[in-house]
């Protein structure tokens, strides 16, 4: 069975694939299994050697990796080349974070107690469609650092970048059938690798409704399941905010991506003595938002997935919203940045529409902000605006949230732990953090007894 791809901005073809079935899901993992014992030995300094090489030839492939999930996802191109340099960079990272992960001596009677870091095995990583090459590397890094080998599902819309990566992986050296990427459908594939009983840990990211499905499917070989889900995250801008700057950032921390991002600060709670400035200042700043042709340098909204998912999105909005901007009309997917008022009673402050619309919350005083901002079943993101450096730290400290910005709307570096509090998942990716889920602790005792 074949499937084609979409360019989601024009609605053309850009290939057709073979899907993976059962079959080829089994022969992917038995590669993998076979890799191990020799890529768990490798040496620190050569698998470090191998992991930088391939780093580089994302560098030297930036601009054709950035092409491909441009035209595959339909992302700006600027923002895609953003992307495929953090790629390279996650590599780099954990190429040098190989020798710097290891183990301890702990004080114990009648010998020396020593742990060490061991790999898990073939672990299954299971990715999303709006940043698949990222995603995909946040996985891929600490997972062969650790000396695992992977079996890698990209979504079955954007598998594109996560087929070139395999081959740049070759390319840079990495043995045979330690990288395996299998193209098909999360129910068939991916449910497969979730059961599969020489699967050792899934790595999971995408909805909080599939990621259910994992820790389900799991249990029935006590796999390690790491997940990154959803999210509903909390944009709070008080009254003390500098309203100018935290207005010119707001529209792209819900509207990047076309929305589709799990750290979408969908929900912006504005402080009522500051509701109608502040209200003045996002619509201006939201009609800026340049948007149209995705391999146009300036191009900063871009179209959605799909047609089914624009479908998803349009139920969110009844009635007449606050703002909506332009969108191309003709092929493509492409739905306006739409603001609305919301109680966070409202489906539109509850559930993730993971499109372009952002719903505005207006808040009393600090405790009435943490009340609603953690009103919610996620916990993944969220910004807090202020000149009040302690209140910053209160409210830093108070959300219930994985990943915060001060008077900023980032939620991703490299070097940072990344991860959900609550319904947006567990375990943490990026940073030194990661390794933790791709290698178990053992723990040794010498006796020194003669
Ligand atoms: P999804 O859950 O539908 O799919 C994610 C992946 O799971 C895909 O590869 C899909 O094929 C696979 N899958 C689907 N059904 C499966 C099954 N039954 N068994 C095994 N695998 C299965 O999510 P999506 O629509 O691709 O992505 C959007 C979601 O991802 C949003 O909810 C978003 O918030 C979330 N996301 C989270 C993060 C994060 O880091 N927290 C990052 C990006 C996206």
């Amino acid at each position: 069975m074949t499937f084609t791809v979409l360019n989601p901005a024009t609605e053309e073809p850009i290939a057709e694939l073979e899907q993976a079935g059962v079959e080829e899901t089994d022969e992917a993992v038995a590669r993998a299994k076979a890799a191990f014992p020799a890529w768990r030995t490798v040496a620190p300094g050569d698998r470090a050697r191998l992991l930088r090489r391939l780093a580089t030839l994302v560098e030297e492939h930036t601009e054709e990796l950035a092409r491909i999930e441009s035209r595959n996802v339909g992302k700006p191109i600027s923002g895609a080349r953003g992307e495929i340099g953090m790629v390279a960079q996650v590599f780099h990272y954990y190429a040098g974070a190989i020798d710097k992960h290891f183990g301890e001596t702990i004080p114990v009677a009648g010998g020396v107690a020593a742990t060490f870091r061991e790999p898990l095995g073939v672990v299954g990583l299971i990715v999303p469609w709006n940043f698949p090459a990222n995603i995909a590397s946040w996985k891929l890094g600490p997972a062969l650092a650790c000396g695992n080998t992977v079996v890698l599902k990209p979504a079955e819309l954007t598998p594109l970048s996560a087929l070139r990566l395999a081959e740049l992986c070759l390319e840079a050296g990495i043995p045979e059938g330690v990288v395996n990427v299998l193209v098909g459908k999360g129910s068939i594939v991916g449910q497969r690798l979730i059961e599969h009983p020489d699967i050792a840990k899934i790595a999971f990211t995408g909805s909080t409704e599939v990621g259910r499905l994992v820790m389900q499917g799991a249990a029935g070989t006590i796999k390690r399941v790491t997940l990154e889900l959803g999210g509903k995250s909390a944009n709070v801008i008080f009254e003390d905010a500098d309203l100018e700057r935290a207005a010119a950032s707001a529209p792209y921390s819900v509207f990047d991506n076309a929305g589709q991002d799990c750290c979408a600060r969908s929900r912006i709670l504005v402080q009522k003595s500051v509701y109608d400035r502040f209200l003045e200042l996002l619509i201006e700043a939201t009609k800026g938002i340049k948007v149209g042709d995705p391999a146009d340098d300036a191009t900063e909204m871009v179209p959605l997935i799909s047609a089914a998912h624009r479908e998803t999105v349009a139920s969110f909005v009844d009635g007449e919203p606050l703002f909506r901007g332009d969108a191309p009309d003709g092929p493509g997917f492409w739905f306006p940045c739409t603001i609305v008022e919301a109680t966070n009673d409202d489906r539109i402050a509850r559930e993730e529409v993971f499109g372009p619309v952002a719903a505005v919350i207006p808040f009393e005083d600090e405790a009435d902000a943490i009340r609603i901002a953690n009103d919610t079943p996620y916990g993944l993101s969220g910004s807090i605006w202020t000149r009040d450096g302690a209140r910053a730290l209160r409210m830093a400290r108070a959300i219930e949230a994985g990943v915060l910005s001060v008077n900023a709307n980032t939620s991703v570096r490299v070097s940072t732990p990344f991860g959900g509090f609550k319904q947006s998942g567990f375990g943490r990716e990026l940073g030194m953090h990661a390794l933790e889920g791709y290698s178990e602790i053992k723990s040794v005792f010498i006796s020194t007894e003669s």
